[in-house]
């Protein structure tokens, strides 16, 4: 098919573990560049984090940073009207913690030793993941969810959402609000080839006119993905190398 914009997930989806660019990734993204069509990152990392990641790309200089909260373009930032900045989510955070009678732990008070344990990240890396303007990563007691997501029904213009070991709270904003920025800013042409992982992105894969599911490294599409995502193409890899064999094969259909 003819794509105009590849919209991806990061973590689990282009890259491996440790946020590193595998050989297959490099090759379909290089050809991807050949072809004139930009790769587009929606990610949950932070702008710092995106801009690095940007660089090393080299694909069209366009991404989304912190689930939405805004867009990277080469002519500047867009961030989204739903963003909340991230010093008056942590009076948020204390409300939740009171609400749901759990401690909550925020990822800036952690020992970065335990981050690196939790992300894989190199410690350079650290910082970048940390300088968050939009959203608060943080750890909850295990067990303690169901009284959370309950407390968190009680905040308004705030959203609970988890992704791996840690919980994040941010503004009512998902990957799907970047899809809506980059087109009104003009950034982003469709078609748009998808790809993702995890739920966070059942919410853009779903606005793409095709869309790829990547399978987890212990096998098998995320359940609550593929039930959101219905009628989605599935990867025959996990990450990196089955992201490049997925364009391989979108870019073959109709040649
Ligand atoms: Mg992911």
């Amino acid at each position: 098919m003819r794509i105009g914009c590849v919209l991806t997930d990061l973590d689990g989806t282009l890259l491996e573990h440790g946020g590193v660019l595998g050989a297959e990734a490099r090759a379909a993204i290089s050809r991807l560049r050949g072809l004139g069509v930009p790769v587009v990152p929606l990610t949950s990392k932070t702008e710092t984090e995106l801009r690095a990641l940007l660089a090393e790309l080299d694909s069209g200089g366009i991404g989304s940073f912190e689930n939405g909260a805004g867009i990277v373009t080469p002519s500047g930032a867009v961030v989204s009207e739903k963003a909340v900045p991230a010093d008056r989510l942590s009076d948020r955070l204390d409300e939740l913690a009171r609400s749901a009678g759990v401690p909550l732990t925020p990822a800036a008070a952690l020992p970065v030793a335990e981050i690196r344990r939790i992300t894989g990240l190199p410690e350079e890396k650290v910082p970048a993941m940390l300088a968050r303007g939009f959203g608060l990563p943080f750890l909850a007691p295990e067990g303690a969810g169901p009284a959370l997501e309950a407390a968190a029904r009680g905040l308004s213009g705030a959203r609970l959402t988890r992704g791996g070991q840690f919980w994040h709270l941010s503004g009512e904003h998902g990957k799907e609000d970047a899809v809506e920025l980059l087109v009104r800013s003009g950034a982003a042409a469709r078609p748009f080839a998808g790809l993702g992982d995890a739920p966070n992105d059942a919410g853009f894969l779903a606005l793409c006119d095709a869309a790829v599911l990547l399978p987890r490294a212990a096998g098998g599409v995320d359940p609550a993905l593929a039930a959101a995502v219905p009628g989605a193409r599935v990867a025959p890899f996990p990450t990196g190398r089955g992201w490049a064999a997925a364009l391989d094969r979108l870019l073959a259909e109709d040649e």
